[in-house]
């Protein structure tokens, strides 16, 4: 008798049906009636400290576009997507005991948030089997040669054990087909930005990557990228780049929607090992999808933590709190002009490059010693691809508050020079500056000011912003 009833499938950061294991079991258990769920949980849009909305306009939209697609796909499978508006907690019991559903199944998460949410969302489902999944890893926590707690404190440990004792688990199928929702039972409407406080954001011509929301973009993605683009035999020496749209796979955004799964890439790097080539490109993509395993395992192993001031090293620095100063940062306006080309792209586009992030990262903290959360808590709002373990992990590591502590510091003057030799990307975004030579473009304040004035019409202090540090602070160590 209890195989009549159905099983609910509570959909979160993984809007997806393939390689989606709650989907697969949720279906082997129930023969087809299954109750796909997505909750809009308005603690998503609230402000975090600094006053930005957790989720602002762009990733909302990255979000709707998802849902959307992902109720195409099943209901392609006969099925439906629920969209149910409050907290899951109260959802999903609700909707368990309207449709006698004997269990939910789900991908687990691994920051504290997401897993209070778990925890109330157990005591509150009464007679109701709850069934959590991991699967936002390449290598499933499962088969890992150490315990979370045990975790590798420096990532290159961590990688060469994984590597040598964790295979990566094949993909599982979609499901080919799905019963319809219960009779009676209504779908819900997509949540719309109007209603979640937000404006439908600008779009600017300069951005290489305005991504769809989806599953089906995300594979389109991966096709043009991998097969006609023909780009990942040589994305080792291309992914430093700051312009367009090649240099990088861009997978970061569906990857963290989950409209695309690690293990399907990895996947689909060793089909074009088969049919392309196998080099040490194809080898670096699967190496920085280690890396985001890495940050997932390290919130799982340290809770709260990653979203402390101190970090998970327990490091007492003196974090400035000059929000006039930050604010600079965050606008593009620190008088640096591959500071700000960078944090400009990211308010204009929602996207910025790793090299940027980890240049304007280590400015705020380590030139300005401005509390690194304040800027991870811009990114969490600004970024299409936030995932609050790639972030939090990233920006502990850039301030030496994180895993592998050392006291490195970006000089972004080099850095800008090294990684934008011609300007190009500071010239795309400050447009000020196009008409200087590349290296005026990376110091504009080193240039006789009457010159700078008289043949290229940019006054310092009034076209383009001052430097905000001395020239001794702008970096010391040169890094990466
Ligand atoms: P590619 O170079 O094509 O890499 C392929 C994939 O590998 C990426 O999509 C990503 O999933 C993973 N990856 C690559 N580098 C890293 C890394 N350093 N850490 C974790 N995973 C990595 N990435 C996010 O996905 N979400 C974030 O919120 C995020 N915040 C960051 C904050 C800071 C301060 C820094 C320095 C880095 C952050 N990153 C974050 C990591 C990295 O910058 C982005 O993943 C990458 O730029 C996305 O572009 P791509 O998909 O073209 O990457």
């Amino acid at each position: 008798m209890d195989e009549q009833r159905p099983v609910i499938v509570w959909y979160r950061n993984d809007l997806r049906i393939d390689d989606h294991e709650p989907l697969r079991v949720a279906n082997q258990w129930a023969s087809g009636r299954v109750i796909p769920v997505y909750c809009v949980d308005p603690r998503g849009w609230e402000d975090s400290p600094l006053g930005f909305c957790r989720t602002g306009a762009r990733r909302t939209q990255l979000l709707i576009e998802s849902l959307r697609d992902l109720r195409a796909s099943l209901r392609a499978l006969g099925s439906d997507l629920v969209i149910a508006r409050g907290r899951p907690e109260v959802e999903l019991p609700r909707i368990a005991s309207e449709t006698a559903a004997r269990a939910v199944m789900y991908h687990e998460e691994a920051t504290t948030e997401e897993r209070e949410v778990e925890r109330a969302l157990d005591l509150a489902l009464d007679g109701v089997t709850r069934r959590a999944f991991w699967g936002h890893t390449l290598y499933h926590r499962d088969d890992v040669p150490f315990a979370i707690d045990e975790l590798p404190e420096v990532f290159t440990h961590a990688r060469k054990k994984m590597e040598k004792h964790a295979t990566i688990r094949p993909p599982v199928d979609a499901p080919v087909e799905l019963d319809p929702l219960p009779a009676g039972m209504q779908p819900g409407e997509l949540p719309t930005l109007d209603e979640l406080g937000l404006v439908e954001p600008e779009r600017d011509l300069r951005a290489a990557f305005s991504p769809r929301g989806g599953e089906a973009a995300a594979r389109d993605r991966l096709e043009a990228y991998f097969f006609a683009g023909d780009h990942l035999r040589e994305y080792k020496e291309t992914r430093n780049g700051l312009v367009g749209l090649n240099y990088s796979s861009k997978f970061a955004p569906w990857l963290s929607m989950g409209n695309i799964s690690p293990r399907r890439i990895a996947w689909e790097v060793k089909r074009y090992e088969r049919e392309r080539v196998s080099n040490k490109s194809t080898y670096w993509l699967i190496f920085e999808l280690i890396w985001r395993d890495y940050f997932r395992f390290l919130a799982a192993q340290q809770g709260s933590q990653l979203f402390e001031r101190e970090g998970i090293q327990r490091t007492r620095y003196k974090w400035s709190e000059d929000r006039e100063a930050f604010e600079r940062w965050r606008t593009g306006r620190t008088g640096v002009p591959f500071v700000d080309s960078n944090m400009i792209e990211l308010a204009r586009t929602g996207f910025m490059s790793n090299r940027g992030r980890q240049n304007v990262a280590s400015f705020l903290a380590k030139t300005l010693q401005i509390d690194w959360r304040w800027g991870a808590w811009w990114f969490e709002s600004a970024l299409l691809d936030y995932d609050p373990c790639s972030n939090w992990g990233n920006w502990q590591y850039v301030a030496g508050v994180g895993s592998d502590p050392r006291d490195r510091k970006f000089n972004v003057i080099q850095q800008g020079r090294r990684y934008d030799e011609w300007a190009r990307h500071i010239k795309l975004w400050l447009p000020q500056l196009a008409d200087l030579p590349a290296p005026c473009a990376h110091e504009p304040w080193r240039m006789n000011r009457q010159q700078l004035a008289g043949r290229f019409g940019v006054r310092i202090g009034v076209d383009y912003p001052e430097p905000m540090v001395e020239d001794e602070w702008m970096g010391i160590v040169q890094v990466g």
